[in-house]
Formats: structure tokens, C-alpha cells, sequence
């Protein structure tokens, strides 16, 4: 039977979720028995034209170029995959969104050549075509992105949670950081999946998988402002992962 054909591609991102998949070590060969990676360029040297079976795409969208690349990519992948914070949600690129600056004061600030340049506000890649699966996290959780691989090869749904950090915070037995230490945390209305690594760790949450389903965002800003944090503090809170969901634009616009 002929293995699966998959494809990598990064539009404006730092390429970590693309690190992360290099970064699987333990499982990392029997990947690459079981599928065939026709297009990684970051890992190799020799990549192909599609159409592919699965397509997974990291990074925002924030040039015309990129737009025209990524449809062309939902016509060859099959399958689409929206990998890390950045292809969900807009994640860090999206921190331009909400400057206050028009592009071309923005475009000046960090270039100096502007001749070819050509930029605009940045979304997730769901803002343009359709998606077929989402690896949240700012990077991706690498143990996600194998259990979607598996469930592709078995022709089973992956299993994603839609719950929030708190429920993985809880199975760990940690003390909740806001009540013990009132340190602000977003666990509440963030989606699990990445086992609670941050609060584990004594650190809080920062809603790096963006919104979980059913989150009250509004109600956790005004908890933070109660813990002493400034308006500005809260909206950057949610504006640094996910401010384009409308979720955590209800906890900017909440203070
Ligand atoms: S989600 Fe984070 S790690 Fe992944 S490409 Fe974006 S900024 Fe980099
Ligand atoms: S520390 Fe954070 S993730 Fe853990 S229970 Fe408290 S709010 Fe939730
Ligand atoms: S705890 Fe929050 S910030 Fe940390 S990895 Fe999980 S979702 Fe991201």
C-alpha cells in the first residue's frame, strides 16, 4: 500500500512548530517509515510539487504572496492542518493587528527596503480557506502532532480536547496558581491539550492554544484587574496568542 503523502510549509512564523516536528527524536524514524514527506523544506533538500495527502501549514498569513500560496495548498492537500498558534489563530503576528499603526508605519519599522514589500493585518489560515485539523500552541504540542499522524494512518478522527488548561492543571493535583498565589493564569479559558505544562511549572498560563470552548474570557479580565493588573496588562494578555478570536477579544474589550 502506498504510504501517505505529507507536506510541510511555513508562511510568517519563527518556524518553531517546524522544529518541533525535527525535534521528535524517539519517534521521529518511524514517521518517516510510515509516511512518505515530499515537501519539508527545512528538512530536506529534495521536495516535490503535490497533491498531497495531508498539508500542514505553520504560520499567519499577513502578504498577498502567501494568501495566493495557500490556496494553492487547500487545492493539493487533502487533508489541511492548521500547525501552532501562529496558523490558528494568528498567534504572535497578530500582535500587529492591534498597534494602532497602519501597515506601511509598521512595514517601516522593522525594513528598511519597502520596495517589494506588500503586507496585511494577520489572521489564522481558517480566515482564508478551510481547515481540516488544528494543532494548537505556541509551538505545537509534539505528542498532538503524532497522535494526528497515527489517527490519519488509521483512518480515525484524532481525538483534540476542547476543555480548558484547568481540567489538566486539576488531574496533576497542582495548587491553583490564581487562588494560592494570585498570580494571573488564563488555564480557565484556554484549551487543553498541552498537559498543563505551564502552571506545572509554577508559571502562569498564557493562553498560548487560545480559547476553550465555552470560556468566559470577560470574566477572568475583571478577576485580573481584582488581582491588582493594569487595563493595559490584561488586553495584552489577550491580544499575544489569540486576540483575533472573538473569544479573547471579549477579554480585551472587557476592562
Ligand atoms: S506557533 Fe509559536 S513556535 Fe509555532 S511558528 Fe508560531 S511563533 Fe513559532
Ligand atoms: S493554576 Fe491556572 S490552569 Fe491551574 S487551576 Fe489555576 S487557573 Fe487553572
Ligand atoms: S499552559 Fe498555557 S501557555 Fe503554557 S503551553 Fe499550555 S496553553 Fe500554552
Amino acid at each position: 500500500m502506498a504510504k501517505p503523502t505529507i507536506a510541510f510549509f511555513k508562511f510568517s512564523s519563527c518556524a518553531g512548530c517546524q522544529l518541533n516536528v525535527l525535534n521528535l527524536e524517539p519517534v521521529l524514524l518511524d514517521i518517516v517509515g510510515a509516511v512518505d514527506i515530499r515537501y519539508f523544506v527545512m528538512a530536506k533538500r529534495e521536495n516535490f510539487e503535490g497533491p498531497y495527502d495531508i498539508g500542514f501549514v505553520e504560520g499567519a498569513v499577513t502578504s498577498p504572496r502567501e494568501l495566493m500560496e495557500l490556496k494553492k495548498i487547500r487545492e493539493e492537500c487533502k487533508i489541511l492542518v492548521a500547525q501552532g498558534a501562529c496558523a490558528c489563530h494568528g498567534g504572535i503576528p497578530s500582535v500587529k493587528n492591534f498597534s494602532g499603526m497602519t501597515q506601511r508605519e509598521m512595514e517601516e519599522k522593522v525594513y528598511t527596503e519597502l520596495w517589494d514589500l506588500k503586507s496585511f493585518p494577520a489572521h489564522g489560515i481558517d480566515y482564508y480557506v478551510k481547515v481540516d485539523a488544528y494543532l494548537k500552541g505556541c509551538p505545537m504540542d509534539k505528542d498532538e502532532f503524532v497522535m494526528l499522524v497515527k489517527s490519519a494512518l488509521k483512518g480515525l478522527n484524532p481525538l483534540f480536547r476542547y476543555h480548558s488548561v484547568c481540567n489538566e492543571c486539576k488531574l496533576k493535583e497542582n495548587n491553583c496558581l490564581v487562588l494560592t498565589k494570585g498570580i494571573p493564569c488564563m488555564g480557565t479559558v484556554t484549551a487543553a491539550g498541552c498537559g498543563a505544562q505551564c502552571p506545572s511549572l509554577g508559571r502562569a498560563c498564557e493562553g498560548c492554544r487560545g480559547p476553550a470552548s465555552d470560556c468566559n474570557a470577560a470574566s477572568l479580565a475583571r478577576t485580573f484587574i481584582d488581582l491588582g493588573l493594569s487595563r493595559d496588562d490584561v488586553v495584552r494578555k489577550f491580544r499575544k496568542y489569540a486576540g483575533n478570536t472573538p473569544e479573547f477579544s471579549k477579554g480585551a474589550e472587557a476592562v
